[in-house]
């Protein structure tokens, strides 16, 4: 491959009531809501982005909230883990915002040279927090509770958890240009790109686990960045040549999108950088207003009397931007 991804674009996840939702990711790990749109495919449920100041790629989390969705189950062809980038030193800090919190949490521990807390939301969706010695060179969202500090820098990487891992390596190496970088017992990390924060993959061998089920508080898939359409259209070629079956490429209004099933059954996306979620309200004002595609808006009444009323937490803008109150 010419071009591998640049690494993470977002995660999306399933999760039950969204107003529980919008609070933890907002008031506990100190994200910014950066888009508040709907499901495409069902408009009168929400979709949420998370993420830093304008979201960028690789900092989104974005969930599908369905009110009483039952609980899903973690297990193998899944993305059982979603881990987040935070400032060395940072994980006492993190585990007393946790457990004030409420949230189910371990205690921290170092794991192959990093810091980790592992965490639950309150769908029960597996995350962690991330602390290494290399420093992680993008900026926080500085706006929210956290102290910018010990502010989550993005997505570090993700967990994917299968049967066998050697078609899923087969896959990350000889299709997408990932590498293996380190190999843990059953934990085999790969890192694309430049590598690091944000750039890369455990593939988990855990053959003993359950078959993963897809519902509230699980991953429904993960997507890689693309620079641009041309070469995710390549892409999509040379997957199709290798008897993926790839989806057309599909309008997500902030992204292009194609999807396929890696042969561990994990839904992957590749998603374009452009035109992010500046496209339909400028960087101040992401998140505040319901934004709908062009396609959706003669719905814009019917779709607001079906969506459960949202009450996020007001944000200021950058500290610096705000006049004193
Ligand atoms: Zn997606």
């Amino acid at each position: 491959m010419d071009v591998e991804p640049l690494g993470l674009h977002h995660v999306t996840a399933i999760a039950g009531d969204p107003q529980r939702n919008v609070e933890f990711y907002l008031d506990v790990l100190g994200l910014r809501l950066v888009k508040r749109t709907v499901n495409f495919d069902a408009p009168d449920t929400y979709h949420l982005y998370y993420g830093d100041e304008v979201g960028h790629p690789g900092t989104i989390l974005t969930f599908f909230p369905w009110p009483g969705a039952p609980r899903g189950r973690r297990g193998t062809g899944q993305t059982t883990t979603v881990a987040f980038s935070v400032p060395e030193s940072s994980l006492g800090y993190w585990a007393e915002r946790v457990r004030a919190s409420g949230a189910t949490m371990s205690t921290p521990h170092t794991r192959e040279g990093e810091d980790v807390l592992v965490l639950l939301d309150p769908d029960g969706l597996q995350l962690e927090l991330v602390a290494h010695p290399d420093a992680d060179p993008r900026p926080p969202w500085e706006a929210g509770p956290v102290p910018a500090e010990r502010a989550i820098r993005g997505l570090d990487h993700v967990a994917l958890s299968e049967m066998g891992y050697e078609m899923t390596a087969g896959l990350l190496v000889d299709q997408l240009g990932f590498r293996l970088s380190r190999e843990d017992g059953n934990r085999f990390r790969f890192d694309v790109g430049e590598g690091g924060p944000g750039a890369r993959v455990d593939v988990l061998c855990q053959p003993d686990a359950p078959r993963g089920l897809v519902a509230a508080g699980t991953v429904h898939h993960v997507a890689w960045r693309a620079p641009d359409d041309p070469v995710q259209l390549d892409w999509r070629a040379r997957l199709v040549e290798q008897g993926l079956d790839v989806t057309p490429v599909l309008d997500r209004q902030y992204f292009h999108s194609i999807y396929f099933r890696e042969p561990g059954g994990v839904l992957f996306e590749i998603a374009t950088d452009p035109p992010g979620f500046t496209k339909d309200e400028p960087v101040e004002r992401l998140g505040q207003a319901l934004r709908l595609p062009p396609w959706l808006e003669s719905e814009r009444s019917w779709i607001e009397r079906q969506l459960p009323e949202l009450k996020v937490p007001e944000r200021p803008g950058r500290p610096e931007a705000s006049p004193p109150v």
